[in-house]
């Protein structure tokens, strides 16, 4: 009956039951075997025949008592069992008093004592079955144990004033000792479960939260009034340190990066590491836009160099947010979530992305702005955006870059990066090229017979360049509105042009041979080689804003771009520096004598009416006359 119920068993069970049996056995001797032997003035062979009995009985009692402490389980076989066995105990007992005593006369009321036990055990035979497993909580186990260790401790205050067979003093002793070290041992399990609990949500390399604790504390995100923002943080070149510095050097470094993420952040931000080069942080109630802004400075903080076997590295990560605010959201679709951010983030080379449905190729959101796109072609609902280009060295505006946006009917500008790759996958790019160059070169004519001629920059996409007919596309659009070819430049990143080298190849050289201009765009983020960047027909380069960031002050950065301005002089070409943010970078580039500036210090990006008032507020001609010998090297202060 035992077996069927419990697979195994514990120490702890084991002490109990034996608590629980010796109690039991030190009651029985107490009261009904001591007493015996006195009356039968301790004649052993009397005494040991009579006593075989209800001995052996007790031992029944004993093992079946213990078996149902231990395994915690008491239905209604045990109970049958156990009534039969004692009624016979009982019986036997009396028997010896009567037998002791002389008084015993056969056929009396006690003979049904014995038929009645084995008939009781006979059923609980017949109703054993393998019981469920029964679960009883903390409170209930302990209470079997408890009872006997207390009646233990009350028999042995009774035996002061009486007389207690030694070996019923023996029997309580060793109850309490058990009972005793059941609690010892009780201390020590909660103890340990209490390490392995702590242990089992810790990531043993960094000591932070491990992936399940984090899981746990996200699916806890569905309380009504609380959000969850998470970032997740990917560091970007993990693999190559790894690789050439060694798993233990790489294991240093994630222990670093743990640290510092642990020291820049608040105690009540709970700071994990899901696996690999990935950590994440957990945030209550915070905004997806104020967990970019930490995101941010996450990667600031992360910026400066580790000192690791001496060498200085720096841990660049990707971080992507994503909020539990709406609802339905689960641990599992938060994770998802940040996860797409944070490719998008890798992608784009952003450093921090939030989570935004419509990008989600898998959400409603996408497959709704995917259905939208053939509207945006027929409704003319494409607009562009002009960005000013600084000359660094005169201060004056040489060019604009056209910027698309997307007006959606119900959702009002959207921005690029939501759209173009889906455009590129529904083969639908070089109809928005068609698009954009139109409206540029309209609008910068029109900008010219204002008075404020002006170059302009277009992006062209990879699936743009492998068209033999894009050179004639482009010198039609320029012979249209009557522009001059170099007036255009055209913007390819390094990545676009390494598609198809061959076809790539060809149409710019026929697209600069035709007088318009080439930029790399992007430069520095891109994986083709320089010799390769030499040989292309370009006129320009265009470095990365991410180098941007923190400049002057992030040292890396800066020594970046310092040797950046110098290889474009040294190839004869001119730089612009993307993302200039403050007059502190704008005044540092120019200093180094770097070409050209956008960004959004200068002026963000804005509808062609706007630029032609912003345009010509700055050609109209200054009112103090004497500030002519610092104008040329000064730049002029902006917004
Ligand atoms: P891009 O060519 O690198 O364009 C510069 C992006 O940086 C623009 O984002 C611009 O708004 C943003 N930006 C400008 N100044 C700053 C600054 O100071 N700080 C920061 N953080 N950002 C600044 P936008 O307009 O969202 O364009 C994103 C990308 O979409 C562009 O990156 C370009 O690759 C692509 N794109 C935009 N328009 C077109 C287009 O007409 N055709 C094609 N093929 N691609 C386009
Ligand atoms: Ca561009
Ligand atoms: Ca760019």
């Amino acid at each position: 009956m035992v077996r069927s119920r419990v697979a195994r068993f514990s120490p702890s069970s084991w002490l109990d039951g034996g608590v629980a049996g010796l109690g039991i056995a030190a009651l029985v001797v107490a009261f009904a075997l001591g007493p015996t032997l006195e009356i039968t003035g301790g004649n052993l062979s009397v005494v040991a025949t009579n006593l075989a009995y209800p001995v052996a009985e007790l031992v029944l009692i004993v093992i079946l008592v213990t078996s149902v402490v231990a395994t915690r389980a008491s239905d209604r076989s045990f109970w049958l069992l156990g009534s039969g066995i004692a009624i016979f105990g009982v019986s036997d007992v009396l028997y010896m008093f009567l037998e002791a005593s002389g008084t015993y006369a056969e056929g009396g009321l006690l003979d049904v004592g014995w038929p009645l036990g084995a008939v009781l055990m006979g059923s609980a035979a017949c109703t054993a079955r393998a019981a469920d497993r029964p679960t009883k909580d903390i409170g209930q186990r302990f209470t079997i144990p408890t009872i006997f260790a207390a009646t233990s401790v009350g028999l042995l205050l009774w035996g002061q004033g009486h007389d207690l067979a030694v070996v019923a003093i023996l029997l309580t002793t060793s109850a309490l000792v058990v009972a005793a070290m059941r609690v010892m041992l009780t201390l020590s399990e909660v103890r340990a479960l209490a390490a392995s609990r702590v242990e089992a949500r810790t990531d043993e390399l960094t000591g932070l939260a491990n992936r399940r604790s984090l899981l746990e504390l996200l699916d806890a995100a569905d309380a009504p009034d609380t959000t969850l923002a998470l970032l997740m943080i990917d560091l970007d070149r993990f693999k190559e340190v790894n690789d050439s510095l060694g798993h233990a050097a790489g294991d240093r470094l994630l222990r670093f990066v743990g640290e510092r993420l642990r020291d820049a952040v608040s105690p009540d931000v709970v700071v994990g590491r899901l696996g690999g080069d990935e950590f994440a942080l957990v945030v209550r109630n915070l905004s997806s836009g104020e967990a970019v802004d930490m995101g941010k400075r996450i990667r600031t903080t992360l910026a400066d160099p580790f000192d690791l076997e001496g060498m200085p590295i720096i841990a660049d990560a990707s971080i992507g947010v994503a909020c539990s605010s709406e609802q339905g959201t689960t641990a599992a679709t938060i994770l998802a979530r940040a996860d797409i951010a944070m490719y998008r983030a890798k992608r784009d080379r952003t450093g921090v992305e939030a989570y935004c449905p419509a990008a989600d190729t898998m959400s409603p959101d996408h497959f709704e702005l995917l259905a939208d796109l053939r509207a945006a072609f027929t409704g003319r609902q494409f607009v562009l955006h002009y960005q000013p280009q600084l000359d660094l060295r005169s201060g004056e505006v040489v060019g604009v870059e056209a910027l698309v946006r997307w007006n959606h009917p119900r959702r009002g500008l959207v921005p690029p990066d939501t759209f173009l790759s889906m455009l590129e996958q529904t083969n639908q790019m070089s109809a928005l090229t068609a698009v954009v160059l139109r409206q540029s070169l309209t609008d910068a004519a029109e900008l010219g017979r204002a008075g404020v001629p002006i170059r302009m920059s277009v992006n062209i996409s990879a699936s743009d360049l492998v068209h033999e007919q894009l050179a004639d596309k482009i010198a039609r659009q320029l012979d249209r509105v009557g522009l001059r070819p170099e007036m255009l430049t055209i913007e390819v990143t390094e990545d676009t042009v390494m598609i198809d080298r061959v076809r790539s190849l060809r149409t710019l050289h026929q697209i600069r041979a035709s007088g318009v201009n080439i930029s790399v765009d992007d430069y520095g983020t891109g994986r083709a080689s320089l010799s390769y960047i030499r040989d292309l027909p370009i006129t320009e380069l265009k470095l990365d804003r991410s180098f941007l960031e923190g400049i002057p002050v992030d040292t890396h950065n800066a020594a970046i771009v310092r040797s950046t301005i110098e290889l474009a002089h040294a190839l004869d070409l001119p730089l612009v520096a993307e993302g200039v943010e403050d007059q502190a970078a704008l005044d540092w580039l120019a200093n180094l004598g770097c070409d050209l500036g956008q960004g959004y210090h200068i002026s963000r990006p804005m509808p062609l009416t706007q630029l032609r008032s912003w345009l010509l507020a700055r050609s109209a001609p200054t009112v103090e006359p004497d500030v002519e010998p610092t104008r040329s090297r000064r730049v002029v202060e902006m917004m």
